[in-house]
């Protein structure tokens, strides 16, 4: 066996880790500097500059490799692996060996980086860490390293893939119904015109003319009387009582007996009624069967061959695509592709999810068990109608514009494209057809 490699990021010179690894000694600015760091089984930083420990897992070669930290609080960097292991060694090799199932012919992009980060260290999770100074309070900073600009989305899709699996929920949070931020101010308000200024107040209600004022307005020394009639009240029930409101607003005056919670957005300054907030789901996720598989064909597996009605499989959907096209003949017998793209699916919130799968399951209920169904991405559904051409499209588009009229809740925007069969495109280069249909955004 190879001797294991690992270097180390510090000033000065490094820490023993043992008779059996070479160690090779960096300071933090060299990283910057060497263009590769390649062949090393782990790194060990010395210092505590997150600095050094984000530089070096934003290169290629590092962003799957263990990197340690002996400074307890970097150790606890999301992008860290830890503190050193108790078995250093023995660690190593495990995860070497990890890193020899994952097939040489593998392409490098940030989806196989990501999977094979999780992959290697098998205790590895993608999570959601606090940032208090974040507008959301929480980020996938190991996503946002990476390279992945819309997280939510990203999440969305490799879950559907199963790439990666639901692990654990780290933490929910309520957000601004305007802005999304996190950082909300929870205050009783004047039910009556939402001002702050309302106070705990004990009220007198004069029977006689029908005041009602504060009960320091009624003292008279040791006795009460109506500041207004005059009248003497002795006996509660009989000349006065206390009306159950508690509080009354100085803005408008108006006594109420609980004041109404609203949500102040720090971000924003909105003012929002707690039933308008939006609540977010944060999670860990560890990797998933299609991702491990992925790792270790090199390819997305050919996905069983689903049963009618069900979502399909790239390679399914595609091979159905072929074939269809094949024996495609006459117009009004033809099959037909459709696209449906919902723009706009707001990924990132609780709300939004139950939106998406409600729009999946409206758009599911529209289609005959013969249609074949992949979900493209988490934005784009692909229809395969294998029968009755124009006349079919042309009644599930009516339906489809039906549920992009109807209150499904949210801002998105559904849009529909179709063709008939057969196109020579497809029999030429279907897979490289279907991508282009898929990604072009233009509606019909
Ligand atoms: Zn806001
Ligand atoms: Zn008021
Ligand atoms: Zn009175």
């Amino acid at each position: 066996m190879m001797p294991l490699r690992v270097l180390v990021i510090s000033e000065s010179t490094g820490p023993p880790l043992g008779a059996d690894i070479s160690v090779s000694n960096y300071a933090p600015e060299d990283i910057s500097r060497i263009s590769s760091l390649g062949n090393f089984s782990a790194a060990v930083l010395a210092g505590d500059d997150p600095a050094t420990l984000m530089a070096l897992r934003a290169k290629e070669e590092w962003i799957a490799s263990p990197i340690f930290a002996l400074d307890p609080a970097l150790a606890e960097h999301p992008l860290s692996d830890g503190p050193l292991p108790q078995d250093f060694k023995a660690f190593l090799e495990v995860v070497e060996d990890r890193s020899r199932k994952i097939s040489s012919d593998l392409e490098y992009t940030v989806d196989t980086a990501i999977l094979t980060y999780l992959w290697k260290i098998e205790t590895r999770r993608l999570a959601a860490s606090l940032q208090l100074r974040h507008s959301h309070l929480y980020e996938y900073v190991q996503l946002t390293a990476f390279g992945v600009t819309n997280a939510p989305k990203w999440l969305a899709e490799a879950e559907d893939r199963g790439w990666i699996a639901r692990d654990s929920v780290i933490d929910r949070t309520r957000n601004c119904g305007d802005c999304g931020g996190a950082h909300l101010n929870y205050v009783d308000r004047c039910p009556f015109c939402e001002a702050l200024d309302i106070s705990a107040e004990q009220a007198i209600h004069c029977f006689t003319c029908g005041l009602v004022e504060e009960e320091g307005s009624f003292n008279r020394g040791q006795r009460m009387v109506c500041p207004k009639c005059q009248t003497a009240l002795k006996h509660i029930g009989t000349d006065y009582d206390r009306p159950i409101e508690r509080y009354r607003c100085r803005d408008c005056g108006e006594r109420f007996n609980d004041g109404k919670v609203k949500a102040t957005c720090l971000e924003c300054g909105s003012i929002n009624a707690q039933s308008d907030l939006l609540t977010r789901t944060y999670r860990s996720y560890c990797i998933g069967p299609a991702g491990e598989s992925l790792l270790r064909l090199g390819r997305s597996p050919d996905a069983a061959v689903q049963p009618f009605g069900e979502a399909v499989g790239r390679q399914q959907f595609l091979w159905t695509l072929n074939w269809l096209n094949e024996i495609a003949h006459g117009p009004g017998r033809s099959a037909s592709v459709v696209k449906i793209v919902c723009r706009g699916l707001p990924f990132e919130h609780d709300e939004g999810q139950r939106t998406v799968l409600a729009l999946r399951s409206q758009i599911g209920a529209l289609l005959s068990p013969t249609d074949v169904l992949l979900h493209y991405d988490p934005e784009t559904m692909l229809l395969l109608l294998p029968s009755d051409g124009l006349d079919r499209l042309q009644g599930l588009v009516k339906d489809l514009e039906g549920i992009s009229a109807s209150k499904l809740s949210g801002e998105f925007v559904l849009e529909i494209d179709s063709v008939l069969l057969p196109l020579p495109e497809i029999a030429t280069n279907a897979m490289q057809w279907l991508a282009q249909f898929a990604e072009e955004r233009k509606c019909v």
